[in-house]
């Protein structure tokens, strides 16, 4: 009998996961990853300390190589192989070999996780001088840049995390950074307190962060430098620039095999990550998953989901039982020394989903005062009619992310903040004060909701 094959297109974090945990449990199936690109297996998250030079060379980045994946994990791991199209019909997926052939390729489970691309193009994006940071090749590109160009000036478009990271890389390698956001926060919807912090970060390290700047062109002029346009009429001269304004999911190629997409445009699964279509799961960033504070769909793409999605969708393509129950929408980031770390919902987030919230913001420090703590911040979100935590953010030099944990814990759990405030969380003087601050945040809110307890 032929053994059953497992088809995935898409070998990073989604596609790696869950090819490895579909072997390990079915070590009779044959496991093919089709990945475009030159690279498997890479850590995407760390592509911003590759391009400051702090991981010294692309390789240190790749966790695995194809190799590894076939000699160990008897995983044919496929790089410069497009799968073109799906054909559930015929269950076949075609192939664009790297010889430049098409062919097609038999599959008895298909999983996609094909991942993310750039979102709307900035015109005169495709100008040289101009890069991405999405990828590990967008990295090395940027890199190799830096170095033979040695610019001087740059530009972050877009002030999310990637960008924040992407401006931090290019002021520790010297160069004169300023960074563009279209709206008036940082981080999507960080609390306007939090974003304080951070923006006066940006400014202790020389970076010129402008909001509520929406970049319309950007035009190589004829000294070889970039001419920015942004806001009304504003400009700004670089040598280099670094596209960071998100991610779209690449859901066409599902979307053309009739496979459901949600209203975010990424692909729809359920709680086992299967589509609509039997025997074809989908994880990781082209896919949107479930929020567990709003209870609806959200797209939210992040590595620390695309592991665990990978690896349910390994594990059911494999004749296995295993579910993702959602996310809370943590996120943590380093903005230079400071910590920034948030989960669940915004105030304005929280609105928007139809919550009552009511916020509060709480300024103490990460340890005891005579011990130096340093200044830590937080606010906290909490719905008004059920009393339910929310969401919380902090931000400081430590202590801040570690914090971040207890809230997606409680928000998991769907505490409430009269619950919250009695947590048994760890205290001695190195760690924190003694009231922490999130128990803190926690009993203001409880006042602010208008309960005791
Ligand atoms: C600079 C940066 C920093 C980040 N930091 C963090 C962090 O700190 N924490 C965190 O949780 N997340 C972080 N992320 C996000 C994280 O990297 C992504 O969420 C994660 O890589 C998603 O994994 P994925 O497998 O779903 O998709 P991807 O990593 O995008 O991989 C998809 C792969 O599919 C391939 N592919 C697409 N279409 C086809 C096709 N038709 N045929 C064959 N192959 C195809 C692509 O070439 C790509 O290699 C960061 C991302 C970036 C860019």
């Amino acid at each position: 009998v032929r053994a059953e094959r497992l088809v995935i297109i898409g070998g990073v974090a989604a596609g790696m996961s869950a090819a490895s945990r579909a072997r390990r449990l079915n070590p009779q199936m044959e496991v093919v990853v089709l990945e475009k690109g030159d690279y498997v297996s890479y850590g995407a998250c760390g592509l911003a300390y590759f391009v400051s030079g702090v991981v010294p060379q692309a390789e240190d980045l790749v966790i695995y190589t194809p190799e590894y994946f076939r000699d160990q994990r008897g995983i044919y791991a496929l790089t410069c192989h497009e799968a073109l199209e799906i054909l559930p019909a015929k269950k076949q997926v075609l192939v664009r070999r790297p010889d430049g052939e098409t062919a097609p390729t038999d599959y008895d489970k298909l999983i996609i996780t094909a991942g993310g691309a750039p979102d709307v193009e900035v015109p005169g994006a495709d100008a040289p001088g101009v890069f991405r940071c999405n990828s590990l090749a967008d990295a090395i590109a940027l890199r190799a840049f830096l170095e033979e160009r040695k610019p001087k000036r740059a530009v972050v478009i877009g002030g999310g995390y990637i960008g924040l990271e992407a401006a931090e890389a290019l002021r520790r390698r010297g160069l004169e950074v300023s960074l563009l956001e279209r709206s008036a926060t940082l981080m999507e919807d960080l609390e306007p307190e939090i974003g304080q912090w951070v923006e006066e970060r940006l400014r202790a390290h020389e970076v010129s962060a402008h909001l509520n700047s929406t970049v319309s062109a950007i035009d190589p002029a004829a000294d070889g430098s970039l001419v920015v346009s942004y806001g009304q009429r504003q400009t700004l001269t670089a040598d280099v620039a670094v596209v960071a304004t998100g991610i779209v999911p690449r859901a066409e190629l599902a979307a053309r095999a009739e496979i459901e997409l949600g209203a975010s445009g990424a692909i729809r699964t359920d709680d086992r990550q299967q589509t609509n279509l039997p025997g074809i799961y989908a994880a990781g960033d082209c896919t949107e998953t479930f929020h567990r504070v709003t209870g609806g769909a959200v797209y939210f793409p992040l590595g620390t989901t695309a592991n665990k999605q990978g690896r349910v969708a390994g594990e059911n393509a494999a004749g296995g039982n295993a579910s993702f129950p959602g996310i809370v929408g943590t996120l943590v980031t380093k903005v230079f020394e400071l910590e920034v770390a948030k989960s669940g919902l915004s105030w304005a987030g929280a609105r928007a989903a139809g919550f009552q919230p009511e916020v509060v913001k709480v300024d103490s420090r990460s340890r005891a005062r005579y011990l130096k703590g340093k200044p830590l911040r937080c606010t906290l979100v909490a719905d008004r009619p059920s009393g339910r935590l929310l969401g919380a953010q902090l931000a400081g030099e430590e202590g801040a992310a570690r914090r971040i944990d207890v809230v997606a814990t409680a928000l998991a759990a769907q505490m409430t903040v009269a619950d919250f405030v009695h947590l048994d969380l760890g205290y001695a003087p190195p760690f924190g004060p003694v009231y922490d601050p999130l128990l803190v945040a926690a009993w203001q809110a409880l006042k602010a909701i208008g309960r005791r307890r």
